[in-house]
């Protein structure tokens, strides 16, 4: 049974009176352990995503079908005092963007790390500061952190606070979403090794949710590549990264240069992503594909499955058809 398994999950928000379409038909999986990179441009609903699987959506946000499976216990259809109780935290928890905003700056970070463990383990606080030190030690920092205030503390040491937070109850998956938005580089490199030591010493399960193919490359075992609110391609990192299918996930690749290897020219993709209140009928990347063929406006493609890659495109349909 997979850690995670959600299927053709849809999210909508409503906004200014019309639906749109933030997540439509997403499905994935992952086991215990793996790491899933997340890609796409900025409004494909990679973030949406993440909100749906922590039940964090805001309130013009609701999950309007599909099934969100963790060892096999359906939390879509939870209610919020039972999964706040036995999932948020526990099974599934999120390192939010920005951490410069996530802490509360009127408490110090001993406080805001205690506060979960107290609340959900009905701890001693000696114990819960025991533990709080413990992790705060597991993601490289000085236990007198747990006395400071969230402004004596930079960038990066906040970042770390805020994986801390996110360890703090032993949950299985971790969402991170943009975990290393506003850190200078040497910072970011810093948090990623964190994060796959993480995923190699406690096996933990880490979704990635990101706009930057470098990182993603860095510490993912699955990619899936999002565009418009569906999943248009799904695989292993290398199936993905040296075999792209899709015409939008070759053209994302080409789009980030390359250090190694034989120089080319850089690529774009020609104009914008749709608006999802009234999206594209058929493919909804067709008005800026370079590939694209009568039947895509028309009808939404198949998703065709090679080996465990998975590319819902027409060109492989009529291949497989052939
Ligand atoms: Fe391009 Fe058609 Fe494939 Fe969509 S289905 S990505 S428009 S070729």
């Amino acid at each position: 049974m997979p850690l995670l398994d959600v299927e053709d999950l849809q999210t909508y928000y409503t906004a200014r009176g019309d639906v749109v379409k933030a997540v439509d038909g997403v499905s994935f999986q992952i086991e215990k352990g793996e790491s899933l990179g997340i890609a796409g441009e900025s409004g494909c609903g990679k973030t949406t995503l993440g909100l749906s699987l922590m039940k964090l959506l805001p309130p013009n946000g609701w999950v309007s079908g599909g099934k969100i499976r963790i060892d096999g216990q359906d939390i879509a259809t939870m209610n919020e005092n039972r999964f706040r109780k036995e999932v948020r935290w526990r099974k599934i928890s999120t390192i939010f963007q920005g951490a410069m905003s996530a802490l509360n700056p009127v408490y110090t970070i001993g406080h805001q790390l205690e506060e979960p463990l107290l609340y959900h383990q009905k701890i001693s606080k000696k114990d819960a500061e025991s533990k709080s030190i413990d992790v705060l030690k597991s993601v490289g920092m000085n236990k007198d952190v747990f006395h400071r205030y969230p402004h004596e503390l930079s960038g990066g040491m906040k970042q770390r606070v805020i994986i801390a937070m996110a360890l703090i109850l032993n949950p299985k998956i971790v969402i991170a979403d943009e975990p290393t938005t506003a850190l200078d580089v040497i910072v970011q490199a810093q948090v990623i090794n964190l994060l796959k030591k993480l995923k190699r010493e406690q096996g933990l399960s880490i979704i990635l949710i990101t706009h930057d193919l470098g990182l993603i490359s860095e510490i993912a075992d699955k990619v899936g590549i999002m565009y418009a609110g569906r999943m248009v391609e799904f695989g292993s990192l290398e199936e993905v990264y040296n075999s792209p299918k899709h015409p939008y996930t070759d053209k994302l690749l080409k789009s980030v240069p390359r250090l190694k290897g034989r120089k080319r020219k850089l690529e774009f993709i020609p104009g914008t992503p749709p608006d999802l209140t009234n999206p594209p009928t058929g493919c909804r990347f067709h008005p800026r594909c370079h590939k694209v063929m009568e039947i895509c406006s028309r009808q939404d493609p198949p998703t065709i499955i090679q080996n465990t890659q998975k590319t819902a495109c027409w060109l492989y349909a009529k291949r497989s058809e052939s």
